[in-house]
């Protein structure tokens, strides 16, 4: 059975989330360099690292991602296709606003595209691509379990910030409405930053986009 583990860390408070399932667990937003301890202790315990998940790749997502490939070699950090482009612009505001990361280049990722479908062990994880906070969101999306993970697009009663380079409001506002208001209302919401929630509450009480 799928197991859920929240964790905050990094100067930003980034939700990290491990998804542990059977012997193995993926990974998603090590922003902060916490997440390399927290890691560390699940690989203690004898579960694999299958995946290094990247909602975005702004610096308090991707920041320790590659400290994590040094403690398994055989896991791989997985992005959209569109990270390799803005990676580098990304990589120097982190060096602007001070934000520590970990040097992480194009060939350290594989990518991921909309629909695209990854596994740990016999849990799947489909791709749903949510542009607008940045041009390379995603959401990871577990159907059966009615679980998303839903990075920097939607927050408890918010959304992700739009005036960051290569933020596009309108873009969000329809990635949102056409890709994440069209789940199930009972979708648990686990987002980048702050208090998880659900499809069905963020339609009613959002306050920036509602249904
Ligand atoms: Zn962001
Ligand atoms: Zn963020």
């Amino acid at each position: 059975m799928v197991k859920i583990h929240s964790f905050v860390v990094g100067v930003l408070s980034t939700n990290f989330y491990v998804i542990e399932n059977e012997n193995a667990f993926s990974v998603i937003d090590p922003g902060g360099k916490e997440a390399v301890e927290i890691t560390t202790q699940f690989l203690e315990k004898g579960l694999k690292l299958k995946h290094v998940l990247i909602t975005h790749a702004h610096p308090d997502h991707i920041g320790f991602a590659k400290s994590l490939l040094k403690l398994e070699s055989k896991a791989k950090v997985f992005t959209h296709e569109k990270t390799p482009d803005i990676l580098p612009t990304f990589l120097e505001w982190a060096e602007l606003w001070n934000l520590p990361y970990v040097e992480i280049t194009p060939k350290d990722i594989e990518t991921l595209k909309d629909n695209d479908v990854i596994k740990i062990e016999n849990i799947k994880i489909k791709i749903i691509y949510t542009p607008g906070h940045s041009p390379d969101s995603i959401c990871f999306y577990l159907e059966n379990e009615k679980i998303l993970f839903s990075g920097d697009t939607l927050f408890k009663y918010s959304i992700g910030r739009a005036d960051l380079p290569f933020g596009n409001i309108e873009l969000l506002k329809r990635s949102i409405i056409e890709r994440l208001y069209s789940l199930p209302d009972q979708v648990h919401v686990f987002p980048g930053h702050g208090n998880k929630t659900t499809i069905g509450f963020e339609k009613k009480n959002n306050f920036y986009v509602t249904r």
